[in-house]
């Protein structure tokens, strides 16, 4: 499998979510994924680009930055933005924390990062911004068992 690269620039505002997600998606075909393996990548794709939505440029609009890295049997996805960084990024990982109670968040979106990715960190600088770096890694069913 060749390796591959793909780097995507985009506004904060929510249509691009779905955007984002399905050409991650797409970029992964070559791997032939599943398509469970392909609904955990659209899916932790998804939390992590609506967490620049909701939290880091909350109540304005600022760039997002997708970058995919295909290497062999594997993808790793990096989502960076410039928006309001995290305090405490052990505290914001763990399971239901949510700064945002009153809009119905869940306080789910990093640990769903997490379980469906085999690899997962969070780097974040208050005030500078986030990173999140994932990783998947696409052995076939029988490889997997
Ligand atoms: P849910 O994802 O279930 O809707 P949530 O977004 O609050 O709720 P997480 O995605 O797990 O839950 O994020 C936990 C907390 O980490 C958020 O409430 C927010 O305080 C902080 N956070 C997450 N991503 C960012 C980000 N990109 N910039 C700033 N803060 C963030
Ligand atoms: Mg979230």
């Amino acid at each position: 499998m060749a390796n591959n690269y793909l780097k995507l620039q985009f506004l904060s505002v929510p249509e691009n979510q779905a955007f984002a997600r399905d050409a991650v998606a797409a970029f992964c075909l070559p791997l032939n994924p599943t398509l469970s393996q392909l609904s955990d990548v659209k899916t932790a794709v998804s939390e992590a680009v609506t967490n620049c939505t909701v939290h880091a440029y909350r109540g304005k609009t600022g760039m997002v930055t997708v970058e995919c890295v295909l290497s062999d049997d594997k993808l790793h996805i990096t989502v960076i933005d410039e928006g309001s960084g995290i305090a405490d990024v052990e505290k914001a990982v763990q399971p239901f924390f949510t700064t945002l109670p009153s809009d119905e968040r869940s306080g789910m979106g990093f640990t769903i990062m997490q379980t469906f990715m085999d690899e997962f960190a969070v780097t974040s600088c208050e005030g500078e911004g986030t990173r999140v770096d994932m990783e998947k890694r696409f052995l076939s069913e029988v490889e997997n068992a």
